[in-house]
């Protein structure tokens, strides 16, 4: 089985291609945000022909991670809050006539769930919360080795919680949400400085733990998982982020739930 994939974040977007489960090409770009997919559509279809016809790549399904809410049953997007122009892009439709395979999609943070789930740090442990901690916060929760989606396909949406109360104005619209307190994007609008800076500085990494920690305590009051696991380019941040993290935790959490018990020294995943 040959799989084409494809991961739209809003930094940056790779396709992979697959031989079974072995990764056998990957290509990664960075995401043009005021271009949105008009801007990246050409490259994708660069990228996949140079693969079919240099190295015979033909997939027989593709899937796709989206940085941000669709709408599962009509496999579209819902919108992204990073990159402009995505609404109603029929992605799938181009993606199924470009590569002659059928197409799938779901937010990033469930695939990512998924695959932590199946190959990963959360394997055997159920239920699975998976955040993606990036240029924005998500969420996607695994049960029984699905992806549990809600009514209307955004449950897991984390970064949209309030943790700080008239906090400043998220672009979603709200105040104070986990998102806006924590991800890339707005570390490096609030700051000046990218996150991976800002993180060098243990100061720094006690002021943010606090906000990092009020929004996985949402995820574990509400799921109780048996583990959480943390991606995305701010997680490579390592220990100097999750060893605070993990004594912020343990302060906020009730001492009758058992979560700092269940912690592990190490749940990152890039
Ligand atoms: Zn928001």
């Amino acid at each position: 089985m040959r799989t084409l994939a494809l991961d739209i974040g809003g930094t940056k977007f790779t396709l992979g291609a697959f031989e079974d489960d072995r990764l056998i090409l990957r290509e990664l770009r960075s995401t043009d945000r005021e271009g949105g997919p008009q801007a990246m559509w050409p490259q994708i279809e660069r990228i996949f022909c140079g693969w079919r016809d240099e190295h015979g790549f033909r997939p027989d399904l593709c899937g796709i991670g989206f940085g941000g809410p669709i709408d599962f049953p009509s496999q579209t997007v819902t919108l992204s809050t990073h990159v402009g122009g995505w609404a109603q892009y029929p992605l799938i439709a181009k993606i199924e006539n470009l590569s002659g395979a059928p197409a799938v999609m779901d937010n990033d943070a469930n695939v990512g769930g998924l695959g932590e789930a199946y190959y990963g740090a959360g394997q055997g442990l159920d239920p699975l919360f998976y955040m993606t901690l990036s240029t924005g916060v998500g969420g996607g929760i695994i049960h029984n080795g699905r992806v549990y989606r809600g009514a209307d396909s955004y449950a897991g949406e984390i970064g949209h919680i309030n943790i700080v109360p008239d906090g400043p104005e998220c672009l979603c619209g709200s105040n104070g949400c986990f998102e806006r307190m924590c991800c890339g994007l707005w570390l490096e609008r609030d700051y000046g400085k990218s996150a991976k800076e800002l993180l060098a500085d243990p100061a720094f990494v006690v002021k943010y733990v606090v906000y990092l920690a009020r929004g996985l305590k949402a995820a574990l009051m509400i799921l109780n998982p048996a583990r959480i696991v943390i991606g995305g380019g701010i997680s490579k941040a390592g220990d100097r982020l999750f060893g605070p993290l993990g004594q912020e935790l343990t302060k906020q959490m009730p001492e009758w739930s058992r979560a700092p018990a269940r912690r592990s020294p190490r749940s990152a995943r890039g």
